[in-house]
């Protein structure tokens, strides 16, 4: 906040909401700046990222799926399944401390920088806005005259490319829960093969096209649930966009040379704002920590030969003091655990099994017994989360007893569970116990690829003995 000043009355409204009530349209004048070009690099990377990554394939797979209908997933070409269901919930809660500590220490740059609703909207939906309808001034200028026909053909074009625009978004989403083969299918049977899925297609389409025709910087403001977390997220010391009022204030409101403070009240820095708001205002909910605001400022520190940095990423901590933001100690505890954290997701990918073989002894049975023998049934259930097929054979590793499979060896194809049944007979001379521990081995040829264990049950007078 401004501790220069003690109007705090826009904390009582949105600067998108008039007084009574109406949308206040964002006419955000085009950021040019050293950051806005970091920016434009990240966010085209993201873009041609986000679009093409589902047509890579690795190994025949695709390169990122999140098939959640057939609870398929596949990231940077490993595949991931149900099984693997653990190594997801790790990774959504590591993901989630990584953000809260994220914001806690670096505030909402997330937002401004790699947020897919500001990548689209500030490079893809206004870019075509400033392309078509012009700069700022002349959007508010096409918006106040009477239809005719540059004002007719220019929302024509606009509003046909947004959709466009809104339409590969969707089928971008859509190759990734489905597939880009699936989603290749589609166009080549058509809606009557499956009217569902193009049904869904259009909703989804109309949606991206409200949010980023018409809803835009409200999904940030209003209806984001990480922007409404800010307020307990961020403290005095969480580096945010910061206006120094120490050096802007009281504003050189008449540009009058003489005066001291650095603020010469230009309000480019409220112009190129794609939220509507005033940084000088201090820390505000709207604020995405876009910088965008920073690079005006910077352009006219530049020009009025004063330094840069009057808006800058900082803490409000060091803003008050007047020094130089620099880590506290809780800060570097947060981004050292923020480091483990992603060592222990990275470390339990790593060691993800292959192959998991669950065996269990068949429901509702105990044990048989022939002449010579005790007998039990187990099923058994491999997984093969790799891209090649292999038969397999179980064998018991150590110890007493033989094996026969039930309908001979298993075949685990790419990708596939591959189910079967066997019996495992231990001679009655050889059981000394009710329960005993059976090492399997699974084999693939000669192969061992898993070790497994499983339980053998005898008659319980064994154990009186
Ligand atoms: S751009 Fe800089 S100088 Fe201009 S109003 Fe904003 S803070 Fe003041
Ligand atoms: S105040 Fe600055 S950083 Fe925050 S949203 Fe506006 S332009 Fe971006």
């Amino acid at each position: 906040m401004n501790q220069k000043s003690n109007n705090q009355s826009f904390r009582d409204k949105l600067t998108t909401v008039s007084d009574d009530g109406k949308r206040v349209w964002v006419y955000a004048k085009q950021p040019k700046g050293v950051l806005y070009r970091y920016r434009q690099f990240v966010a085209y990377a993201m873009v041609i990222f986000l679009i093409f990554a589902p047509f890579l394939k690795i190994g025949g797979e695709q390169f990122i799926l999140l098939n959640f209908l057939e609870r398929k997933f596949v990231i940077f070409g490993i595949i991931f399944w149900p099984q693997d269901f653990h190594l997801f919930v790790m990774a959504l809660i590591s993901f989630i401390v990584f953000i809260v500590l994220f914001t806690v220490i670096y505030g909402r740059l997330f937002c401004g920088w790699v947020c897919p609703q500001t990548i689209f909207m500030e490079f893809i939906f206004r870019r075509i806005e400033w392309f078509i309808d012009g700069n700022s001034q002349k959007q508010r200028k096409l918006k106040e005259q009477a239809w005719n026909l540059e004002k007719i053909s220019k929302r024509v074009v606009k509003h046909a490319l947004f959709y466009l625009f809104a339409l590969i978004i969707t089928h971008s989403f859509l190759s990734y829960i489905i597939g880009i083969n699936q989603v290749k299918e589609l166009y080549v049977l058509g809606p009557k093969a499956h009217p569902g899925t193009f049904a869904g297609i259009m909703v989804f389409s109309g949606v991206f096209y409200f949010i980023f025709a018409w809803f835009r910087e409200q999904v940030c403001t209003i209806t984001c649930p990480y922007g409404r977390l800010q307020g307990v997220m961020l403290d005095t010391n969480s580096m945010i966009v910061a206006y120094d009022y120490n050096r802007g204030e009281p504003r050189n409101v008449h540009n009058n040379k003489d005066a001291n403070a650095d603020c010469i009240d230009c309000r480019n820095c409220v112009t190129v704002c794609p939220t509507g708001i005033d940084i000088r205002n201090g820390t505000q909910l709207e604020c995405i920590n876009c910088t965008a605001c920073i690079d005006a400022c910077n352009s006219v520190m530049t020009r009025i030969k004063k330094p840069k940095g009057l808006i800058r990423f900082a803490s409000e901590k060091s803003i008050r003091e007047g020094i130089t933001h620099k880590l506290n100690a809780r800060a570097i505890a947060y981004t050292i655990l923020l480091a483990v954290l992603l060592g222990v997701v990275a470390f339990l990918f790593h060691i993800r099994a292959d192959i998991e073989t669950t065996i269990l002894r068949a429901p509702g049975t105990l044990y048989q017994e022939t002449e010579e023998a005790y007998t039990n049934l187990y099923n058994i259930e491999i997984v093969n989360k790799t891209r090649r097929k292999f038969p397999v054979s179980i064998k018991i590793h150590e110890g007493k007893g033989k094996l026969q499979m039930i309908g001979g060896d298993l075949c685990a194809l790419r990708g596939e569970l591959v189910k079967g049944m066997f019996i495992i007979l231990i001679g009655k001379e050889e059981l000394s116990s009710s329960k005993n521990k059976v090492p399997l081995g699974v084999y693939s040829g000669e192969e061992l690829i898993e070790k497994v264990s499983s339980t053998f049950v005898g008659p319980n007078n064994l154990d009186t003995y």
